[in-house]
């Protein structure tokens, strides 16, 4: 035997035993999408580094440390996307998407950060992405935000916290900036190296570090919240207000400041306790200068992106239904004259039971194999068909779960039986 080959370090496989839990959580989320008015734009996976550069910004750990950059075959410099927002306003200028006009838009798919992975934190992930534009107004952040409330509420995972914060206008940001820098300077020695760096490079994100002894250096520093001016603060205190309208519940953290540095007015996270230290389980936030940052027309924004990874832990801790994937009926067949009319028979119920999940033996086998084929299919029903049925046009239909003989069926009748037996509708 040849040396295995293992996949990428922190990029994983979704088994068949997890699809059904991603399947729901696609299938809600477009559900919920529609309801709202958003509609779905699918993207490349790659675009070229400039964008990131631009959109993220080029001091910014993504971009500094994570993103995957190579070269083409044409020597044009390329990367793995590390969000979805940036190629979402990249599309949306270059198919004239904002002129003029409102756009609820979605997205979805893997995206990719050299990160080192452990629990809850990978190379590859996927995301779940939003975004609005056209709207300066608050009552978008509100939308949004319930929009997001609404996808949890429907999939059923809760026990998450929403936590707020404005950023206010770059002007408010760039004061803000000059305030922090004074006072983090007084400890520059007692901060953390990373922290240190960005005192000159990029000071906001300072607040985001998680190391102790700079967390305590900010207890004293000055917040965001308290220089907002007065339009921004009106905008942030009318998101709060239409978030309580709604019942909406919400923390205040004047720490709160995204990662990536687009971000304008509201800011928003949701954490759950239950994933540990990787707690973050959706983040988003206002965006105003980035459309035109990227050379399109001056167009607000708002999105959010969900990790759907930690989406689908919280979905199994919470033990949240998913629908029965599985086979409910196995087609055993012997036979020269059964096994195709197996194979027309198990097409007609297809065709006449929609929903029905039919699982035809294939490979031969003695009854006895396919039985046990049948058994750990994990269907609920058994249909038999030998050359002698075949002839007489009956089948047999035994149950696997529980009592009972097999029962000959008429061909005819077979589809009727098992729209009863299934609960399934049934065509002509
Ligand atoms: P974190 O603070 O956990 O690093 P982030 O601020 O980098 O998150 P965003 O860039 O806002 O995250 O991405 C949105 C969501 O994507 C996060 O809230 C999280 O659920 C998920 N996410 C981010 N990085 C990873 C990763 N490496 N692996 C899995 N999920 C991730
Ligand atoms: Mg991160």
């Amino acid at each position: 035997m040849s040396q295995k080959i293992q996949a990428v370090r922190g990029m994983n496989d979704v088994l068949p035993s997890d699809a059904p839990a991603w399947q729901r959580l696609h299938a809600v989320a477009a559900e919920v999408f529609a309801a709202y008015g958003y509609a779905e734009i699918r993207l490349p996976v790659v675009e070229r580094s400039e964008l990131f550069k631009r959109a993220v910004g080029e001091v910014t750990d993504v971009v500094e440390k994570e993103m995957y950059s190579f070269e083409d075959r044409g020597g044009e410099r390329l990367s793995l996307r590390p969000e979805l927002t940036a190629g979402v306003v990249r599309a949306g200028i270059e198919h004239g998407l904002f002129f003029n006009r409102q756009q609820r838009l979605w997205c979805s798919g893997p995206v990719f950060r050299y990160e080192r992975p452990q629990a809850g934190r990978y190379r590859q992930f996927h995301q779940l992405d939003v975004e609005a534009f056209g709207i300066a107004t608050p009552d978008l952040d509100v939308e949004i935000i319930a929009l997001a409330e609404a996808l949890f509420r429907r999939l059923g995972v809760g026990g998450f916290r929403l936590q707020l914060n404005s950023l206010g206008t770059p002007a408010v940001r760039a004061a803000y900036r000059a305030k922090l820098v004074d006072y983090l300077r007084r400890f520059e020695s007692s901060l953390d190296e990373d922290s240190r760096r960005r005192l000159s490079t990029n000071p906001l994100r300072v607040l985001d570090s998680k190391v102790p002894g700079t967390r305590a250096i900010l207890e004293g520093a000055p917040q965001l919240p308290d220089h907002l001016d007065a339009p921004s603060r009106a905008h942030f205190e009318t998101v709060q207000r239409g978030l309580s309208d709604l019942g909406i519940a919400y923390a205040l953290n004047p720490r709160l400041v995204r990662g990536l540095d687009y971000y304008t007015h509201t800011v928003f996270e949701w954490t759950s306790t239950a994933l540990g230290a990787q707690d973050a389980v959706c983040a988003g936030g206002r965006y105003d200068g980035l459309v035109e940052q990227l050379g399109g027309p001056p167009t607000p924004g708002i999105g959010f992106a969900i990790g759907v990874e930690r989406l689908v832990l919280l979905m199994r801790a919470q033990e949240v239904p998913l629908p029965e994937a599985g086979p409910q009926v196995y087609f055993c067949r012997f036979g020269e004259r059964a096994d195709p009319a197996a194979a027309q028979l198990a097409e007609t119920l297809r065709r006449r039971l929609p929903g029905l999940r039919l699982l035809l033996n294939a490979g031969g086998g003695a009854l006895k194999t396919q039985l046990r084929r049948a058994d750990a299919s994990g269907a609920r029903y058994a249909l038999i068909l030998g050359d002698d049925e075949a002839a007489a046009g009956r089948v047999q239909v035994k149950s696997l779960r529980g009592e009972g003989e097999p029962r000959s069926v008429a061909v005819s009748e077979l589809p009727a039986q098992l729209a009863e037996l299934l609960e399934l509708p049934l065509l002509s």
